[in-house]
């Protein structure tokens, strides 16, 4: 039987690995963090980890994992609601809650399960999700799980969101569905117009700070602090595999009821193992740490101001950036590659983007500051884009 299917996953692959959309994977030999070695033995600067606030191999997150690693051992070998809850689980979570001023919070082993746990369990097909068309592919396929009828809008486009509103107002609920931080352009949702929206229409709304939580807003609340609207959007989700510590888990906050349904009904929660007491405790430190100084917020803001300014005065084409994400735009697939293969000899480690993961003609390298940058870090990688930049004709 397998050699007939073997044949066409064969073919499959080579026509991936011919269309240049193969991905292969760096090894890295060390910690993450800004100086980082690859198996080869090239030292590189990373400029392209989720790794926004360098909590990664923060000192204070290790002793706290090391801490109830010892205290209470490597896994839990249960689900939530058997026999797989810590007092280190809910503290976590009542932390979660006190930080982004919401009621309740439910954990999760990823924002993946957040976002794939949270419609089916709420929404029927009396209902209406209203998607923004560049949200996470994790909503994408939470949506896809559940009866409820589905509506997109262009990113951030608010006359297409009143439309759609406008549309799902025979169903019973409406939610509008929005990535904080987009991923590929560093831009905010505009959260502002989303709630004057929702409540002109009658829709609650949920917001996926993945990549905005610990980047945006003065202390690294995330779009609602930067609105001025914690504690108001219903629903918020988010991962601590990005600038909380890096390490796994996700989280869905906000109202009290709607939590504790998910603790009732949400497959991803009921069906799927707890994260282990030591990533919970690192968790609890990394809240922790942004509660008591504000300090790698504004290392990390400083970092991408001064990382845009400089690349602009180079006069590199850097899309207006709201977080720690930057585009710095090539518009063309090839060269995209070219320019981030370049880097790595220069000892930048970035990754270059194309269609289908941005729109065809918008190739582009993506850059991602973080506050375990130093200014020698950045002033290395603003000189290496320059020398490549000049190499490939480009400024
Ligand atoms: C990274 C990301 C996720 C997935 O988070 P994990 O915890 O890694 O599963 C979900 N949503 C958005 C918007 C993301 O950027």
């Amino acid at each position: 039987m397998y050699g007939k299917m073997q044949q066409h996953l064969q073919a499959e692959l080579k026509a991936i690995e011919d269309a240049g959309l193969y991905k292969k994977e760096q090894i890295i030999v060390t910690p993450q963090r800004a100086e980082i070695k690859v198996q080869s033995g090239q030292q590189v600067l990373n400029f392209c980890a989720n790794n926004y606030l360098g909590l990664s191999d923060h000192p204070r997150l290790v002793a706290a994992a090391k801490k109830a690693l010892d205290e209470r051992g490597y896994g839990i070998s249960s689900v939530r609601f058997i026999c797989g809850t810590q007092d280190y689980h809910k503290e976590l979570e009542k932390t979660i809650s006190d930080f982004f001023k919401t009621e309740d919070t439910i954990l999760y082993s990823s924002c993946f399960d957040a976002n794939g746990g949270i419609f089916e369990p709420l929404f029927t097909e009396e209902d209406a999700i209203i998607s923004d068309a560049l949200n996470h592919a994790s909503i994408i396929d939470g949506v896809r799980l559940c009866k409820a009828k589905r509506y997109r809008y262009d990113n951030a486009d608010m006359a297409e969101l009143e439309e759609r509103l406008k549309e799902a107002q025979e169903q019973r609920y409406r939610i509008i569905v929005t990535d904080g931080v987009f991923s590929m352009d560093g831009n905010v949702a505009p959260l502002d117009q989303i709630m004057y929206l929702a409540e002109k229409y009658d829709a609650l709304v949920m917001v996926d700070e993945s990549h905005s939580a610990g980047v945006v807003g003065k202390t690294g609340r995330g779009v609602t602090e930067q609105f001025n609207l914690m504690g108001k959007v219903d629903v918020i989700t988010g991962t601590l595999g990005k600038a909380f510590g890096g390490a796994i888990g996700g989280f869905t906050t906000g109202r009290k009821e709607i939590i504790d349904m998910l603790r009732q009904r949400s497959r991803p929660y009921l069906f799927s193992n707890s994260i282990p007491p030591m990533v919970a405790a690192a968790g609890i430190e990394a809240f922790h740490l942004l509660i008591e100084s504000n300090h790698l917020q504004d290392k990390l803001h400083e970092n991408v101001d001064y990382f845009v300014v400089k690349m602009k005065e180079a006069k590199f084409d850097i899309k207006p950036t709201q977080s720690a994400i930057c585009a710095v735009m090539l518009y063309d697939a090839k060269l995209s590659q070219e320019f981030a293969a370049n880097l790595l000899e220069e000892g930048i480690y970035v990754t270059g983007f194309y269609y289908p993961v941005v729109p065809k003609e918008q190739a582009r390298i993506r850059v991602q500051l973080s506050a375990g940058h130093n200014r020698e870090h950045l002033d290395k990688a603003i000189a290496a884009f320059i020398k490549v930049g000049n190499k490939l004709g480009i400024i």
